[in-house]
């Protein structure tokens, strides 16, 4: 009888809390004092390159396969003759999420050099790739032309639909959850190499050539409790994640499968990132895998 009681009380537990956890959705969870005091820290909308300009990227146009776009909302190196950049970084804390709606409105990057081609909203079509973006929709919800500037096609690359809208999908939800937490977090995301694997198979290029399927997609993210002089408060101890990922449409859905080092992804690109924080913090977190949670 007793027994019967406890598990009835137990299961009586186990359904409150299932409760709390899906309003959490939809209303801000009551949290600890603690960690109300990191929220009440002042989210703010900082550089979108306080941490580095990984490639060295350049606003003269003779930069074409290195190309710097600063943009209100997320800053990039663009590859002209890829159709794609190579990497966009961007800051993002609550001051950058509000209620705008999903624009879905892709259209060709006017801000790129006259003279170049600009991948259209029908450039991937057919094509077994998704028009994926690098910064995420729902990451500049402030205003329609925050919104408005993720669905760029300067923004996009050929993204096999699983990695996309799954893999892709829950990191970027992950990102958004530390937000909520009272972070702000600096995302740069790249890609590299040459053919994927989309719902229509293997491909090289799209748009008659005009546009390069990558092979590799990576994505860095640095956490930080809400505060400024942001590089600066990068130390050893920083959560820092590293994922690189196939674009093949057969990858996991789990991103933590594909953790790795900021120092593989500078191996594998040539690049430097993090530069912004001192070669000794560097050395540190760009060494070390991610082990945290991953929702
Ligand atoms: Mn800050
Ligand atoms: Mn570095």
């Amino acid at each position: 009888m007793q027994r019967t009681f406890t598990r009835l009380l137990s299961l009586a537990l186990l359904g409150s809390l299932a409760a709390s956890c899906a309003k959490e959705e939809t209303v801000a969870p009551t949290a600890p004092a603690a960690a109300v005091q990191h929220q009440d820290a002042t989210a703010t909308r900082d550089n979108h390159l306080a941490l580095g300009n990984p490639s060295g990227a350049s606003t003269s146009t003779s930069y074409y396969w290195n190309y710097l776009m600063v943009k209100s909302q997320f800053a990039m190196s663009y590859h002209r003759d890829r159709g794609t950049p190579n990497w966009v970084s961007w800051h993002l804390s609550s001051a950058w999420v509000g209620s705008t709606p999903r624009q879905d409105n892709f259209a060709p990057d006017n801000a790129l050099p006259s003279g170049w081609y600009r991948p259209t909203s029908t450039s991937y079509s057919g094509s077994g790739f998704d028009r994926g973006h690098n910064c995420p929709s729902a990451d500049r919800t402030g205003s329609v032309a925050d919104n408005s500037a993720t669905f760029l096609m300067s923004n996009m690359i050929p993204q096999a639909p699983n990695n996309n809208q799954r893999t892709w999908a829950n990191l970027e939800n992950y990102c958004r959850t530390l937000v909520s937490a009272g972070n702000e977090v600096y995302v740069i995301m790249g890609s590299y190499g040459k053919g994927g694997t989309g719902s229509n198979g293997y491909h090289t290029t799209l748009d008659q050539g005009r546009v390069t399927v990558p092979a590799r997609i990576w994505k860095v993210v640095v956490v930080l409790p809400n505060g400024s002089s942001d590089a600066s408060r990068v130390t050893s101890s920083t959560r820092v994640i590293a994922i690189d990922t196939p674009n093949d449409n057969s990858l996991n859905s789990s991103w933590g499968t594909y953790r790795t080092t900021v120092d593989a992804i500078e191996q594998a690109t040539g690049y430097d990132l993090l530069s912004a924080v001192s070669s000794s913090v560097q050395s540190v977190v760009e060494a070390r895998v991610d082990n945290g949670p991953t929702s």
